[in-house]
């Protein structure tokens, strides 16, 4: 039984040219069958779906608890602020947020509650079933320089020893080997249609050699890997310590330099390593707006036009608003990356649209989306073109293209399908009752921080932290 979703204006390949007039998708079992050429109906303009190749699925917001936007080596005490909450719920909301601005597959990097990692990412794949989104949950596998780079020595001189027995207390972790297996539980507890788990060891320097030869090892089966890279100064400091030859070769040596390794942020990659990353067929997934909020600054869009690396385009559950926004996320990183002037290079629209449309799915399950054409899955997005373009002079493919890059926004978002299924329909959730959800998640959050305010040592922590990281430690 085929359905036709007709629209005002379709838009199958934002990155391969503008939108036309008119048009119909046939969708039958969650794909489109057929691409019909028909006069102009209702209001929507059709786009693909939005990828979300980094996040972490914040429900609970770092602002709301307390964790002002700053550099991330700080940042990271401020996040111990966080309380706890229902995995499920938080996972909920965050995903109910995104799916309102679009998006349709999620790269979500988990940040454990808990030692029940199983437990947890049956709970947020619960959440994205529930919602309707795509998930890859990327499982974290970490054992060192929690409390700092330099392995925490700053922090240790700075507190008193009961308060560092405390922080090391809270940031012990099992064996990597537990949680690898850890890791392998969990997928084999929630892997199924449009459900992937992944491995996520959180950067570089958050786990030692032995463990990125383990990781290695362990994803050497066909597993996907998702790491944070290179996000900060700091890091790139310590990754020249680490390993003068660059990034590349340190995912080299643990044998994670493929075609299914993503890496995030990049903001201090060289052109070198980009394009040895290019060369290795991996994907980065950038997150403009987390680098500005916490202070790392911009990736390099001329290096990355250069070469011809893999990009997606990420929130990190940090969009500039605070407000999960990925069309906004679009526009922002083709403006920052995008070429200035008329003689300084920088990533195309183009390119920018390629990563957010289409590219960055291959972060999820190592396919890129082809757009809306016959036999692709049918995940797309309605914008309404009468709030975007009501004032257009005319209907042209290059007014209508303007309009939309210039305009969209969260707001305008009216349907979202994912596999056919509509999850978004008049601009709210069908299946979530989001307001409900967002006033019980604060409520919880207000409970916990009232029954366990945030422990003493994080404020003097992060205080010794930052006057390391001034030193460059
Ligand atoms: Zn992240």
């Amino acid at each position: 039984m085929s359905e036709p979703v007709g629209a005002a204006a379709l838009w199958p390949r934002p990155w391969a040219g503008p939108p036309e007039p008119g048009g119909a998708l046939l969708v039958e079992a969650g794909r489109v069958a057929a691409v019909e050429a028909r006069p102009p109906a209702g209001d929507l303009l059709l786009v693909p779906g939005l990828v979300n190749a980094h996040d972490h699925g914040r429900g609970l917001l770092p602002l709301a608890a307390g964790a002002p936007d700053g550099p991330l080596e700080a940042w990271l005490w401020d996040l111990w602020r966080t309380p706890a909450t229902d995995p499920y719920l938080t996972a909920l909301v965050a995903f109910g947020r995104m799916a309102l601005s679009g998006v349709t597959t999620v790269v979500h990097n988990h940040l454990p509650q808990s030692p029940d990692l199983v437990t947890e990412a049956q709970a947020v794949a619960r959440a994205a079933r529930d919602v309707g989104l795509r998930l890859a949950f990327v499982a974290p596998v970490l054992d060192r320089n929690l409390a700092g780079y330099d392995g925490g020595a700053a922090v240790e001189a700075a507190l008193a020893a009961p308060d560092w027995q405390a922080i090391r207390a809270a940031q012990a972790q099992p064996p990597v080997a537990e949680q690898i297996a850890l890791v392998r539980e969990a997928a084999r507890a929630i892997d199924g249609p449009g459900i992937v788990t992944q491995f996520g060891p959180p950067g570089p320097q958050w786990l030692s050699q032995d463990g990125w030869q383990a990781v290695g090892e362990a994803a050497a089966g066909g597993w996907r890997s998702h790491v944070h890279l290179l996000e900060t100064r700091l890091q790139r400091d310590w990754l020249d310590a680490e390993c003068p030859e660059g990034a590349p070769a340190f995912f080299e040596r643990a044998g994670l330099l493929n075609d299914r390794l993503t890496v995030a942020h990049g903001v201090f990659l060289r052109p070198g390593e980009i394009a040895a990353f290019a060369e290795a067929g991996a994907t980065l997934a950038l997150n403009t707006s987390s680098n500005l909020r916490l202070a790392s600054g911009v990736a390099d869009g001329a290096a990355l036009a250069a070469n011809d690396l893999r990009l997606g385009v990420g929130l990190d559950g940090m969009a500039l608003d605070d407000d999960a926004d990925m069309l906004r996320e679009v526009r922002l990183t083709a403006m920052l990356l995008g070429p200035r002037r008329f003689d300084t290079p920088g990533l195309s629209r183009e390119a920018v649209l390629r990563a957010a449309f289409s590219d960055g799915r291959v972060a999820f399950d190592g396919a890129a989306a082809p757009g809306l054409v016959a036999g692709a899955e049918a995940d797309m997005v309605g914008l309404s073109l009468s709030a975007l373009a009501g004032d257009r002079v005319d209907d042209a493919p290059e007014t209508l293209a303007a309009l939309a890059l210039g305009r969209w926004r969260r707001e305008a978002v009216r349907e979202v399908r994912v596999a056919g299924r509509r999850i978004v329909a008049d601009g709210r959730l069908t299946a979530v009752d989001l307001p409900a959800a967002e006033a019980e998640l604060t409520a919880q959050a207000r409970a916990a921080r009232a029954e366990a305010p945030p422990p003493g040592w994080i404020a003097q922590a992060r205080a010794a932290r930052v006057r390391a990281a001034t030193r460059g430690l």
